[in-house]
């Protein structure tokens, strides 16, 4: 395991039922149960995509309709993120160009989605859910992002996947309104979050952990506040052990929000992962993070990010693990004998 530190970072804050399903405002949020857990969704918002396009872009509306189920979760269709919110990150010429069709064939290559206005939508409303689910996890402690994680997205390029930078753009949207002071981004993805430690490099309001696979890709890292790189084949106990430490290191930063990036292609079976850790190591990491930002009294957004498994219903329980677990801290935060 290789860890790297970009930067020290100076402790201590800155001062600073039913399901129901229906379109909302976040100022016309319906009341509901305080046990409900809001998880904002947008699989229907689907891109066109090539026959045996690797991603599997199904894998939304199946995690969508497995915990659809339950009544502890309270499912909403986000408004999309608008161009103010994404400039708060982007370069107005690369919103400008990647929202009207715009971008190079190089730069379309360099994000592996044909552009079409239907990518445009979904990026946006997957980044609107993160923001949604970004204030929401202030009042409830823990909201969910049924899409997001896109952490490949730099200010002026979209790459492997990602064309807005949905964490960096909710975590500027708190802080415009000073919602949060500074932000821990937790991103467990197993590919490093190289457009994330880009756009907030030199920013002590923000401090980024990664934890990934050290051969995989992006092949060129960036360097986060904390790079904790992982030999292929690592295993549950070597997971779990970089997790733990890394957590620590980023929410002792002195954060007073966290975002959670909870890629499922650490899996052992992930056609892109790598790693050797199995649905029982990824749960316990969901166990680790969540407990962890208990402990330190922050809220946290959570995100998926990728998912690549041979089967899709595996990267589908793994994603769906993680909404659970996230649901059980709520209903057990919310009951009276705690
Ligand atoms: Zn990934």
């Amino acid at each position: 395991m290789g860890v790297v530190r970009k930067k020290q970072v100076a402790g201590g804050a800155e001062p600073g039922s039913p399901v129901r399903i229906r379109v909302s405002t976040p100022a016309a949020l319906p009341d509901v149960d305080p046990k409900a857990v809001f998880a904002w969704y947008c699989d229907q918002f689907v891109l066109p995509l090539p026959d045996h396009h690797r991603f599997p872009m199904e894998k939304y509306r199946l995690l969508r309709e497995r915990v659809a189920g339950d009544d502890r979760i309270h499912l909403e269709i986000p408004e999309p993120a608008t161009n103010a919110d994404l400039i708060r990150v982007h370069c107005e010429d690369y919103v400008a160009r990647a929202t009207s069709g715009g971008l190079s064939r190089d730069e379309i290559r360099r994000i592996g989605f044909p552009w079409s206005p239907e990518l445009v939508e979904r990026s946006r409303r997957s980044t609107g859910g993160t923001i949604h689910a970004a204030e929401r996890a202030r009042r409830d402690g823990i909201s969910v992002n049924l899409a997001g994680g896109t952490h490949h997205a730099f200010t002026d390029a979209g790459e492997g996947f990602c064309v807005f930078n949905d964490v960096a753009v909710a975590t500027r949207s708190l802080q415009a309104r000073g919602m949060v002071a500074r932000c821990a981004v937790l991103d467990l993805d197993v590919h490093q979050g190289n457009g994330t430690a880009s756009i907030f490099q030199g920013d002590p309001t923000v401090f980024t952990l990664s934890v990934h696979g050290a051969s995989n890709y992006p092949f060129r890292k960036e360097a986060s506040d904390l790079d904790i790189g992982l030999e292929d084949g690592a295993t549950d106990d070597i997971f779990l052990t970089a997790v733990r430490d890394g957590v620590k290191q980023a929410l002792d930063s002195g954060a007073d929000f966290a975002f959670y990036i909870a890629g499922a292609d650490p899996y052992e079976h992930d056609r892109l992962g790598r790693l050797s850790v199995t649905k029982a190591g990824l749960r316990e990491r969901d166990r680790l993070v969540f407990d962890a930002c208990e402990e330190a009294g922050v809220p946290v957004a959570v995100v998926m990010s990728g998912g690549y498994a041979e089967d899709v219903h595996d990267t589908v329980e793994i994603h769906a693990s993680t909404v659970l677990e996230a649901v059980r801290r709520v209903s057990v935060s919310a009951s009276p004998h705690r």
